[in-house]
C-alpha cells in the first residue's frame, strides 16, 4: 500500500445541521500540548471548563460536565442513569432526534409512552399535560431543538408541567445551547444535554451535561446499577467533582476545544449570542423566500439555528448539495428520515450565524437553482436578505 498524501481537506463553509466550523481560537488551543489527565493544571483546567459550562447553562448545578462522546452520549447518559427497568417514562418526540430518545428509553426497558407530533410541529402542552396526569412518569424527555425539522420546542412551559406533577425533565439541548434562549435553573430541567460541535464552535467530541439535585437524589436512590459502565454519572463524577478518581482518560485537546469555545461564548455574552442568532436567521429567511423557498417548521415555532426548507419539486436533491459543494465549499444537509429527499437543512451555527454565511450561501443557493431549472429572479434572494 502507498502511503496516503498530508491531509488536505479543501476549504468549506459548514452550513448544515452540524458540525459547524470551530472558531479559529478553538483549533489553537487544541494544538496546545498535552498534559497528563490527573495533572494538578489539568484538573484546574476541568474545573474552569465546568465552572464556565454551568454559566453557558445558566445553572448552579454541581453536577456539570461533558461527557467524552458526541452528543447521542449525553442522551444516552441522561437516560440510563434516570431510568430504571419498569419505569414511567413519557418521551415526547417532534422529528428524528425525538425518535431516538424513544429508542434509546425502550432499551432502559422503560414503561413507556409515547408522543408524536406531525414533522414540523411540536408538542401541545395540553396533550402533555393530560398525559402527565394519565401515566404519572417519573422522568419526561424532550427536544427543545428539533434539528432534523426545524422546529423549536416551549421547554419553559414543559418544565412548569413537569414541575407540577413531579416527573424529572431531560431536555436535549444539543442544537439550542449557544444558539438560543435556555435558562436551565429557572426554566426547571432536570437534565439537559448537549454537544460541542453545534453552538459552540468546536469540533464534534464532547457532549455536556447537567443533572439538577432533583436528578441527583433519583441518580442515588436507584434500586439497581446504571446498566451502562462508561456512562454512570457517579463514577464519572468522581474523576470531574469528587476525589479525581481515574475513570477514563480525559480527552485532553477536546477539553482545551471546549474550554476556548466557552470562553468565546462568555466574552460575547449569551444575550448578544442569541441576538445574533435571530438576527442572521431573520436575513436568511427573507432570503429563502424570496427564493420562493418554504420552511417545514410551523413559523410560530421557526429555530433560528436550523432552517429546513423544502426542496421545490422536481429539483434532484442530491445533485444540487453537491454543486453547492463542490462549486461553492458549502455543505448544507440534507433531509432525515420523513424529510429524506424532501428537505434541506441550512445552519447558522455558533461562528457561522454571520452575514457573509447567509449572503454567501443565498448566491450560491440561486445560482444552483436556477441551474436546476428553478424560476428565480436572479439577485432576489441576496437583496431580500
Ligand atoms: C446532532 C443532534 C444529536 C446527535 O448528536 P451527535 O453529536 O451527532 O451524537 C441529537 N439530538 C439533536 C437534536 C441533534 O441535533
Amino acid at each position: 500500500m502507498t502511503i496516503p498524501g498530508q491531509l488536505a481537506p479543501s476549504p468549506r463553509l459548514l452550513l448544515g445541521p452540524g458540525p459547524s466550523d470551530a472558531h479559529p481560537r478553538v483549533l489553537t488551543a487544541m494544538t496546545t500540548p498535552l498534559l497528563g489527565h490527573l495533572d494538578p493544571q489539568f484538573l484546574d483546567i476541568m474545573a474552569e471548563t465546568a465552572e464556565m459550562l454551568r454559566q453557558v447553562y445558566v445553572t448552579k448545578n454541581r453536577l456539570t460536565i461533558p461527557i467524552s462522546a458526541t452528543g447521542t452520549a449525553g442522551m444516552e447518559t441522561c437516560l440510563v442513569n434516570l431510568v430504571e427497568p419498569g419505569d414511567k417514562v413519557v418521551v415526547g418526540s417532534i422529528g428524528y432526534f425525538g425518535n431516538r430518545m424513544i429508542e434509546i428509553a425502550e432499551r432502559c426497558r422503560a414503561d413507556l409512552t409515547t408522543l408524536k407530533a406531525e414533522w414540523g410541529q411540536t408538542i401541545d402542552l395540553n396533550v402533555l399535560r393530560e398525559t402527565l396526569q394519565r401515566v404519572r412518569p417519573k422522568v419526561v424527555g424532550l427536544v427543545h431543538a428539533e434539528t432534523s425539522t426545524g422546529a423549536l420546542q416551549d421547554i419553559e412551559a414543559a418544565g412548569k408541567l413537569c414541575k407540577e406533577f413531579d416527573a424529572l425533565l431531560i431536555a436535549d439541548c444539543i442544537t439550542s445551547l449557544g444558539c438560543t434562549p435556555l435558562k436551565v435553573d429557572e426554566w426547571g430541567i432536570d437534565a439537559a444535554f448537549s454537544c460541542s460541535q453545534k453552538g459552540l464552535g468546536c469540533p464534534p467530541g464532547l457532549s455536556p451535561v447537567t443533572f439538577s439535585d432533583r436528578a441527583v437524589a433519583a441518580l442515588k436512590a436507584r434500586k439497581s446499577k446504571v446498566q451502562s459502565w462508561y456512562f454512570d454519572l457517579s463514577l464519572i463524577e468522581s474523576y470531574w467533582g469528587g476525589d479525581r478518581a481515574y475513570h477514563h482518560t480525559g480527552p485532553i485537546s477536546m477539553v482545551y476545544a471546549l474550554r476556548e469555545g466557552l470562553r468565546i461564548v462568555l466574552e460575547e455574552g449569551l444575550e448578544n449570542r442569541w441576538a445574533r442568532h435571530l438576527k442572521n436567521h431573520l436575513a436568511l429567511k427573507a432570503g429563502l423566500e424570496a427564493l420562493g423557498l418554504k420552511y417545514t417548521a410551523n413559523p410560530a415555532n421557526q429555530l433560528p439555528q436550523l432552517n429546513a426548507v423544502r426542496i421545490p419539486d422536481g429539483v434532484d436533491d442530491l445533485a444540487c448539495r453537491k454543486r453547492m459543494l463542490n462549486e461553492f465549499g458549502i455543505e448544507i444537509g440534507g433531509g432525515l428520515g420523513d424529510f429524506k429527499g424532501k428537505a434541506w437543512r441550512i445552519g447558522l451555527m455558533g461562528v457561522n450565524s454571520k452575514p457573509s454565511s447567509v449572503f454567501l450561501v443565498l448566491a450560491a443557493l440561486e445560482t444552483v437553482l436556477a441551474g436546476a431549472g428553478v424560476k428565480i429572479t436572479p439577485g432576489a434572494g441576496v437583496a431580500a436578505a
